[in-house]
């Protein structure tokens, strides 16, 4: 993956890939005291189109306020930022990251007089993971307890759990990890949130240690108005995977991915979620068509 694009937004300014240094004495590299969002934007038959982006922007300013980040643009300033950089940079670029971040100057615990920083990225980052159904494990680290953070706000300083179980999973051979939470109930996996399938009924963990902002949400509305199937929420224990017949996962980066097997307790158990005919294949088709703006439908969704 090559993530060096000709121009960075700072500040309300285009900069160079070069230019875009920061010192080692930045408060956010010390204390990970920066939000950050990821976004996907697609080619449609007309205009490179960004998905959800009125949302990601509101989770974005909702996490900078949990850090008390002031950010020194309007929510409309950065959404018309992100355009303007799929504009500029749309025939490489697939994928937007704003990051907003505490810069240097102070390096006390407390950030508040440091002054704040806001970049804007766009790469090419084409599948997040494999364009395959994958094999996952639940993991050994549980997802951090929403009592030591707020969980519904996108701060880098949570992540570091999400790569511990990366590094954990890589190792040995699965595509993905799963985390419980610390009542032993499954919540989601490093960067996307997980639905289960049984008898046409659907079924997600409910709103407690996950972070359950926009595809979860597009999932949760699309297929009660497409196909009149309601998503119960609620706890689910790695002892009922086994009753399931399908699943997968769905977030910004992810997309859509089905699910294969998932390993817990060195017990392997496998899905048909990847069946030519499986409810999972048509959820992620619907899903397709509406990023793609092949369903006009949703086009309130697309900017
Ligand atoms: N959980 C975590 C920890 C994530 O980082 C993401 C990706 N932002 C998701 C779930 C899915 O979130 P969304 O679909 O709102 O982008």
């Amino acid at each position: 993956m090559n993530i060096k694009t000709p121009y960075i937004w700072k500040n309300w300014k285009f900069i160079k890939w070069e230019d875009a240094m920061d010192h080692n004495l930045t408060h956010s590299l010390h204390y990970w005291t920066w939000v950050f969002e990821w976004i996907r934007f697609y080619p449609t038959s007309a205009w490179p189109k960004i998905f959800r982006l009125k949302e990601h922007i509101e989770r974005l300013f909702y996490s900078a306020s949990i850090l008390e980040l002031k950010i020194p643009f309007s929510k409309e300033e950065i959404i018309q930022a992100h355009i303007n950089l799929v504009a500029k940079s749309w025939v490489e670029s697939w994928y937007l990251r704003p990051l907003i971040y505490y810069w240097t100057g102070k390096m006390w615990m407390n950030p508040e007089w440091a002054k704040v920083e806001t970049v804007i990225s766009a790469w090419n980052w084409g599948k997040y993971l494999a364009d395959k159904a994958i094999d996952v494990k639940i993991s050994k680290y549980k997802r951090i307890h929403p009592e030591t953070a707020d969980m519904n706000a996108k701060v880098s300083g949570w992540y570091y759990n999400n790569v511990l179980v990366s590094l954990e999973v890589k190792k040995e051979n699965f595509d993905e990890g799963l985390l419980l939470d610390t009542n032993w109930f499954i919540a989601e996996w490093p960067g996307e949130n997980i639905f289960f399938i049984k008898w046409n009924k659907m079924y997600t963990p409910e709103v407690w240690t996950i972070l359950p902002w926009i595809t979860r949400a597009t999932i949760i509305q699309v297929v009660k108005e497409k196909l009149n199937i309601e998503v119960i929420e609620e706890k689910i224990s790695p002892e009922r995977l086994e009753d399931f017949d399908e699943t997968f996962f769905v977030g910004t980066a992810a997309e859509v991915t089905l699910i294969w097997s998932i390993t817990y307790n060195s017990k392997k158990i496998d899905f048909i979620s990847w069946n030519k005919d499986s409810l999972s294949n048509k959820i992620k088709d619907i899903y397709f068509d509406i990023v793609y703006w092949r369903d006009e439908e949703y086009i309130k969704w697309l900017s």
